[in-house]
């Protein structure tokens, strides 16, 4: 079952994202705690600055019992960032309060003593300040979120610029490289692979996977080559044995010339033709002489290059693309001479006899004389093949009766 598709830069940057999310939190988990103290150290720097440049003024105004001056100051005070209540106590019992009382109960508090304004004898009051309910939280939330929101626009544009590059340098090479494999086949073999990239100094992965592609069609191309030239070999063989086969089928092996099974067939195309045509057809049946002889004395291989010599000298009479021979069993010899009448088919019967009348030297220095004797025949309009050949074979009979190496017809 296929699998789904998921491109690689997708699945990259889900995991890159992913990592820096995870990166963000963790570092805005210290940082906040960071932050806290910070704040935390700046707000009681505050206080004691506040405190500092106040308790003179307050010190003075309870020296001249100015009510009024006092709870003024107060709510300046209350009002500061990060203050949430503040109370003086007086040594006489008064009391002056500003800002959220019930903070006194559960904030931290912050204790300074009001001296009297020459500094000397015992301090007027006391000054109490509160710290503002949940400020320190808030100051750390409020600089998280700007460093959260910072962060996560830092790794959007990140992932942004990376999905960028992938898609480019990665994701459209694989696909460009994806599709020309899958087109690859014998047609596409020699395309180049085209891949839409700037130049570049150096090399890269992608540089390698496309070589190897170059190397690979490479050597498809010379083992297809080499495959057509061994099937063309192989053809070649086939088609020389298979012209050999019906070479066998039609001809004798030992003489070249056709067989008797060629006979059979051709012999009544010849005749019908002749009918149509209304030429004459010769035959001519011809033996050699006191052959069995020839066997005895000089050996069965000498018989043999006799019945070649024959045959040789026979076709060697005839018109190449017109006349036939075949070897009509042992070392007798059926010649067809189509379109040729009797005083042209004695003629040429006699120049047969003529070239198989010779004498040949043997290699061992002896002579071997050898004749034949024919019988012609011109076939007789509406006469069936065995009675034709039959009349030849009468007919040469006749000759070696005669006295041999002779025609009769
Ligand atoms: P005739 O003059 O009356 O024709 O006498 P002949 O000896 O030629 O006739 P016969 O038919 O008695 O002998 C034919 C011989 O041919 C007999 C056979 O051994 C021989 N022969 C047949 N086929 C082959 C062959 O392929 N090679 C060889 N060497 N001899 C063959
Ligand atoms: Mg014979
Ligand atoms: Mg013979």
């Amino acid at each position: 079952m296929p699998r789904n598709f998921r491109s690689l830069a997708v699945a990259l940057i889900r995991r890159l994202a992913l990592l820096a999310m995870g990166c963000t939190l963790l570092f805005s988990a210290v940082q906040g705690v960071w932050i806290y103290h910070s704040v935390q150290q700046q707000l009681l720097g505050n206080i004691q600055y506040v405190a500092g440049s106040n308790v003179p003024m307050l010190s003075v105004a309870l020296w001249d019992i100015e009510p009024e001056v006092v709870q003024r100051q107060l709510d300046v005070i209350a009002a500061r960032p990060g203050v949430g209540f503040v109370r003086v106590n007086v040594v006489t019992g008064q009391m002056f309060e500003s800002g959220d009382a019930s903070l006194l109960y559960h904030n931290r508090v912050s204790r300074f003593l009001i001296p009297t304004p020459a500094g000397g004898g015992k301090p007027l009051g006391e000054l109490l300040i509160v710290v503002k309910d949940g400020y320190i939280y808030q100051q750390v939330a409020l600089s998280l979120a700007g460093m959260l929101l910072g962060y996560l626009l830092l790794t959007v544009l990140i992932c942004a610029l990376v999905v960028y590059v992938l898609r480019r340098d990665l994701e459209q090479p694989m696909r460009t490289m994806a599709a020309f494999a899958g087109r690859l086949g014998p047609q596409t073999l020699t395309s180049p692979l085209q891949l839409q990239r700037a130049q570049r100094p150096t090399q890269d992965e992608i540089d390698l996977v496309a070589a190897g592609f170059v190397t690979l069609q490479n050597a498809l191309t010379e083992h297809i080559d080499s495959l057509d030239q061994q099937v063309e070999e192989r053809t070649q063989q086939l088609e020389g044995a298979l012209a050999e086969i019906r070479a066998l089928l039609t001809h004798d092996a030992l003489t070249g010339c056709y067989n008797r099974a060629f006979l059979s067939e051709r012999l009544p195309q010849e005749t019908a033709r002749a009918q149509r045509s209304g030429q004459p057809l010769a035959l001519v049946f011809c033996d050699i002489d006191h052959f069995k002889q020839i066997n005895d004395e000089y050996g069965h291989l000498i018989g043999d290059e006799v019945l070649r010599e024959a045959a040789s000298r026979l076709r060697s009479q005839l018109r190449g693309d017109i006349d036939w021979v075949v070897r009509f069993g042992g070392e007798e010899f059926v010649v067809v001479l189509p379109d040729t009448g009797s005083d042209n088919a004695r003629q040429v019967a006699e120049r047969l006899r003529d070239a198989v009348a010779t004498t040949l030297q043997l290699a061992d220095g002896r002579r071997l004389q050898i004749t034949a004797s024919l019988g012609l025949a011109i076939w007789q309009p509406g006469e069936c093949m065995d009675d034709w050949l039959k009349r030849a074979d009468a007919l040469l009979y006749r000759a070696k009766m005669h006295g041999r190496n002779r025609v009769e017809s």
